[in-house]
């Protein structure tokens, strides 16, 4: 019969495993310029939301206070960065989220 049919086709499928989704790795952080601390790397002055020059160093952004320091970032980068890449005077005490 077809009722027997669906029946048994249903408790094979009735025993459903608990599926877990399981997030996939957090990409290695890479800190973008919305979340690091506006602080221009070169001059250490506040830079605030969408006021002052972005530089691509080393494939990472930073956000600098004007192109003057943008220039002087991407001349001596060594100077002012870290090597992974986090700004000198950044604030080494603020933990991330
Ligand atoms: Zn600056």
């Amino acid at each position: 019969m077809l009722v027997s049919a669906f029946l048994v086709a249903l408790s094979l499928h009735a025993p459903l495993p608990a599926v877990t989704l399981t997030a996939p790795a957090e990409p290695p952080v890479v800190m973008t310029v919305a979340e690091a601390s506006a602080v221009c790397p070169v001059c250490g002055k506040a830079i605030a939301p969408g006021e002052g020059s972005k530089v691509m160093v080393r494939g990472h952004e930073y956000a600098v206070s004007d192109k003057g320091c943008g220039d002087e970032l991407v001349a001596n980068p060594d100077k002012y960065l870290d090597a992974d890449g986090t700004a000198k005077n950044a604030k080494k005490d603020t933990k991330p989220m």
